[in-house]
């Protein structure tokens, strides 16, 4: 799939938001009215259930709460065909209404806080958090500017298993995310993992992260996670079941972890404490990949506020396979 240079979400970025919502009020009602029996067959209306979309749902393991600089809207989850670059609704004032297309939303960056980022020695954090325990699920890549802390955009795939019957699937896929009401948007979209990454390589491409003939680790550009588990066992897991060398841009990583531990001198176990001690609110749902990794990232962006340099913190050799920790201090 072709990927534009200048992303969807930085031509979103152009409409602000009052301004889009003010173009779109007059016309809801009449819209609403043309499109109703359309928009109630639709797969993007029924990928997400009713209950689900409410902004004052909180169920089990969710909590939604809008970051405070844009609290005088209402908190909206973000459309799932969207960041795989497949809404064909954008046109649509209902569903505009209903979803946010645009992740910068969630990751908002105050001028002061970004005076404060102290000189970092990459120019671009990758943030990834993948779903799924016996192959993965969900790939979500949060590409945040090391300097300014911004937003700059995003690659988001559901994942469809290699060797897992379609049967335990869809049993599967019913559970995790249908408690989000988003398991007709996987279903819908979710391709092989050797596909994904043609994709994702196609999309560091585009941002002059990686060239496919150099073949190597990232230009100045690192993957950031909570946790070793994505990089050092899940990633090379689902490579060798979907019978794949493991790329060399996966061969080192940040453990978000281990830098909160060192620079706060405070262990955090997990994404959920790290955000429980800075006192930062959650966006969207917990154990949905995308917004577990908007939620990283926006402790990436206060540990960034409050003076963190981000530092490579593990690498695997080569020729052994085996990972190297880089710091004494770290969560095991
Ligand atoms: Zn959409």
């Amino acid at each position: 799939m072709a990927m534009a240079r200048v992303s969807p979400s930085s031509s979103a970025r152009l409409l602000p938001y009052p301004l889009l919502q003010s173009f779109l009020r007059p016309f809801s009602s009449s819209v609403s009215h043309l499109c109703s029996s359309r928009r109630r067959s639709s797969p993007v209306a029924a990928a997400f259930s009713q209950a689900s979309l409410s902004p004052h749902t909180v169920s089990e393991g969710q909590v939604m709460e809008a970051p405070s600089t844009s609290s005088r809207r209402p908190w909206k989850h973000t459309c799932l065909y969207y960041t795989q670059g497949k809404c064909t609704m954008m046109n649509d004032a209902m569903h505009l209404e209903k979803f946010s297309h645009n992740l910068m939303e969630d990751l908002p960056v105050s001028a002061s806080a970004a005076d404060k980022v102290k000189l970092q020695k990459l120019d671009y954090f990758l943030i990834l958090d993948l779903e799924g325990k016996v192959e993965i699920l969900e790939f979500p890549v949060i590409m945040i500017d090391a300097q300014s802390m911004e937003f700059v955009d995003s690659f988001h795939r559901f994942v469809r298993p290699t060797i897992m019957s379609e049967q335990r699937t869809t049993e599967y896929i019913a559970g995790k995310y249908g408690k989000f009401g988003v398991d007709r948007v996987w279903h819908d979209t979710a391709i092989p993992f050797k596909e994904v990454l043609q994709q994702f390589e196609e999309w560091i491409g585009n941002h002059n992260l990686w060239k496919k003939e150099h073949g190597g680790s990232l230009n100045s550009a690192a993957f950031v996670t909570c946790g070793n588990w994505d990089l050092k066992t899940k990633v090379p897991d689902q490579c060798k079941v979907s019978k794949i060398k493991l790329p060399a841009y996966f061969m080192e990583w940040i453990n978000l972890k281990d830098i909160y531990l060192n620079f706060y001198s405070r262990r955090a176990t997990g994404m959920m404490t790290m955000m429980r001690e800075l006192q930062m609110p959650i966006v969207g749902s917990h154990h949905l990949g995308i917004d577990d990794s908007k939620n990283i990232a926006r402790v990436l962006q206060r540990m960034l506020a409050d003076g963190a340099v981000m530092q490579i913190t593990a690498k695997r050799q080569s020729a052994t396979g085996d990972v190297k920790f880089l710091f004494e201090d770290r969560i095991r």
